[in-house]
């Protein structure tokens, strides 16, 4: 992940903070410096802050622990100033277990108000309702109010939010899922306009939030209808066959040749008739610039790629391309290597489909 620092690993979870994290902690310390100019404003500052990542991070993990008790892995959680992101493999396909994992996040968050809530009121600290504020009041008011702020704002029935996948999952259980989501996205982008329209005229921030939820309703809905339209379609209907190899030994100047006189990116390279690793065009081009042409392809292969059965689904063929963000992938039968999965035939094998059964694909 570029950009990013490795925080460390809980529960098989690898925590990133992005760089732009610092740059609020830094708006954050100035701001409060500017305001009070005592150097203990600018800590409880940027200690509240971080608390406050801190129970993003916890709502991230709600997700991802709930997603694998049904079999799904997350590998990394990444925190940005808008908040985290879990990255889970996939959603579950299950509408009952789709609710639960999206409930899960919100969940952490009112658990933690209503601890926060508790600990205030047993030890006599619990201002009355109209005085609590966010700004003024104490570090754990704040934090208390803050939490109940994130539930709810994460509840908003409209993609990315969990809200939008709460609503889908509800219509599922009665809809199909394409079905379902298509109207969940029509409701989240209605949700943005009201929230743009409302924005214009207050608060400049819930334009962007609108922004933001109208772009998110817009990619949920055409990643389920690809989904739809690669399900049940083996690997080998939509791979290259016509494509170039490389040998472990061959020179840079080989690969050279073969982009210029085709239009193949990324290339398969074999030892003794197996698929040893992948040259691609970015490191082809960063190792001719450093090195010359006359390296061998051994010296600059990516070995650690990942392969595909032609026999296998294309819908989970293309999900295990987007997990490891990989442009090609060498497809293989019997240990043999018969094809490429590259991202734009799939793409092509899509604008494909959708010309074939016009009606189908925009479900
Ligand atoms: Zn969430």
């Amino acid at each position: 992940m570029k950009w990013s620092w490795k925080l460390g690993r809980f529960a098989g979870i690898d925590v990133y903070i992005h760089a732009t994290f610092l740059l609020l902690i830094g708006f954050v310390g100035f701001s409060y410096w500017q305001q009070e100019k005592t150097y203990s404003a600018v800590l409880s500052g940027i200690g509240f802050i971080l608390a406050l990542f801190l129970c993003v991070v916890l709502h991230e993990y709600g997700h991802a622990l709930t997603a694998r008790r049904y079999g799904i892995t997350t590998r990394v959680i990444t925190l940005y100033p808008i908040g985290g992101v879990a990255r889970l493999e996939r959603m579950p396909d299950d509408p009952r277990q789709e609710l639960r994992v999206a409930l899960a996040g919100p969940a952490v968050n009112v658990l933690i108000a209503a601890v926060l809530l508790a600990w205030l009121f047993f030890t006599g600290a619990l201002p009355s309702v109209a005085s609590l504020s966010v700004t003024s009041g104490t570090f754990l008011e704040r934090l208390m109010l803050v939490n109940a702020t994130l539930a709810l704002f994460n509840l908003i029935p409209a993609f990315p939010m969990d809200g939008g996948r709460v609503l889908r999952a509800l219509l599922a259980t009665r809809l199909e899922y394409t079905q379902a989501t298509h109207i969940a996205a029509v409701i989240g982008q209605g949700v943005a306009v009201v929230f743009g329209f409302i924005g214009l005229f207050s608060n400049p921030f819930l334009v962007f939030i609108a922004l933001f939820v109208w772009i998110g309703a817009e990619q949920e809905a055409s990643m389920v209808r690809m989904k739809t339209s690669l399900g049940g379609i083996p690997v080998s209907r939509a791979m290259v066959t016509e494509f170039h190899t490389l040998e472990a030994s061959h020179p840079l100047s080989r690969a050279v040749e073969y982009i210029l006189v085709g239009s193949q990116h990324d290339f398969p390279v074999l030892d003794g008739g197996q698929v040893v690793g992948i040259l691609t065009r970015q490191d082809l081009m960063k190792a001719l610039a450093q090195r010359g042409e006359d390296f061998p392809v051994s010296s600059i292969m990516s070995r650690e790629f990942r392969s595909v059965d032609s026999y296998e689904m294309l819908e989970s063929a293309f999900a295990s391309m987007q997990a490891c963000q990989c442009h090609t992938m060498p497809v293989t039968h019997a240990g043999q290597l018969v094809g490429l999965l590259t991202m734009e035939n799939v793409g092509e094998f899509l604008a494909i489909q959708a010309a074939l059964k016009p009606s189908r694909a925009h479900a």
